[in-house]
């Protein structure tokens, strides 16, 4: 019998096909045979009691991030967010938050290894979503368990990507010398909320509290633009009009007074 590694790495490669046609599966973990009922998808070992999750190319342990934060903290950490710089000022006042819908959320995990580096994480999407910030996540490794299922309110979105295809968006990243592959089921918290007529969805990671959205009300930019705009051409004028360097000084500093008022009071606004 091959040591786990190999035959996890063997798995990888897409040779265990084979094991799948007979409907058994090698456990990447001890490299127990393991029957597998067709159809079937997660199965846990018969010999070291491993979460199993079976993809078209292969077998790769199956876990889970506790849900840490309740409805109440995933509201929370929306609205610090809703707070913050990225969104128009005071979302988190002038919003109306929905109650936040569990799901557990399945990604691909990777780990590779650089040439003589350090170990790195990578996530992938396993279902589709709209918020492409999922590949950002950091899965706080120490805190992964054995696949079990959450209670039978959270409904759980289906691993719907196949494995290779989340390789392939791996290799066109760049990244290079993977030596694990494995299901994560992450317990996401889905925040709808309205804001001046319009719905928004945020996701919040129930594990860290990261909040992540991909259409939401931006902070404005073009007033700050136009404001640059206003003093570049000022300070133009000023500068092709005024030969005196001294007063040239002095009536950039006058100007400079009224620009800056506008900018704070724009800031404010926004
Ligand atoms: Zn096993």
């Amino acid at each position: 019998m091959s040591t786990p590694s190999c035959r996890n790495s063997s798995v990888l490669r897409g040779t265990g096909l084979a094991d799948l046609g007979s409907n058994t599966v090698d456990c990447p973990q001890c490299g127990g045979e393991n029957p597998l009922p067709s159809g079937e998808r997660l199965l846990a070992c018969q010999f070291c009691s491993a979460s199993l999750f079976v993809d078209r190319s292969g077998v790769v342990g199956h876990y889970f991030l506790p849900r840490l934060l309740d409805a109440d903290n995933a509201v929370a950490a929306l609205k610090r967010w809703m707070a913050g710089n990225e969104t128009v000022k005071d979302l988190d006042s002038r919003s109306t938050i929905e109650p936040p819908e569990p799901v557990s959320f399945p990604v691909w995990m990777f780990r590779s290894r650089a040439k003589g580096g350090a170990e790195t994480a990578h996530i992938e999407p396993a279902a589709p979503t709209p918020i492409p910030q999922l590949a950002d996540l950091k899965v706080p490794a120490g805190q992964l368990r054995p696949f079990e299922a959450e209670s039978q309110d959270v409904p759980r979105a289906e691993a719907t990507i196949p494995l290779e295809t989340a390789r392939k968006w791996l290799d066109e990243r760049g990244v290079d010398g993977v030596f694990e592959s494995s299901l994560v089921e992450l317990p996401l918290w889905r925040c709808g909320y309205s804001y001046e007529g319009g719905s928004f969805q945020a996701l919040v990671d129930g594990s860290t509290g990261a909040v992540m959205a991909a259409v939401y009300p931006e902070k404005a930019e073009a007033p700050y633009y136009l404001i640059a705009a206003a003093g570049l051409i000022l300070f133009g004028i000023e500068g092709l009009l005024i030969s005196n360097p001294l007063i040239k000084l002095v009536v950039y500093a006058i100007t400079g007074v009224p620009l800056a008022l506008i900018a704070y009071w724009v800031a404010r606004k926004v």
